[in-house]
């Protein structure tokens, strides 16, 4: 099992959660070419401190909570590990879908 990093970060990427992963399973990715982040579920020790990290919520703790997006994080992996870190977006920056404006940011 694994966290997983789902359809709401897909045009944020804040990636306030890559800088506090212990074992380095965030990466950043593309998803239909707007930035994402993604979990790879080999690698991630579902130590949960990610999960609380995200000013807009999209972090899930299991595959169950959101398959598809679990299959999504997993298919990017292969593209994606070792990608250069993305700039972090402070956590009081406006998210920019609107759907994302309906969760506090911190
Ligand atoms: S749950 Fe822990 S190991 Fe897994 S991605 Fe988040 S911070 Fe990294």
């Amino acid at each position: 099992m694994s966290h997983v990093i789902t359809e709401k970060c897909v045009g944020e990427r804040y990636a306030t959660c890559q800088g506090v992963c212990p074992v380095e399973a965030i990466h950043a990715a593309d998803y239909n070419n707007e930035p994402f982040m993604i979990i790879d579920p080999e690698t991630c020790i579902d130590c949960g401190v990610c999960l609380t990290e995200c000013p807009i919520g999209a972090i899930v703790s299991s595959v169950d909570e959101d398959p598809k997006w679990a299959q999504i994080n997993k298919d990017l992996v292969a593209k994606y590990k070792g990608s250069p870190k993305p700039p972090v977006r402070s956590p009081n920056d406006p998210p920019k879908k609107a759907v994302n404006k309906l969760v506090n940011v911190k």
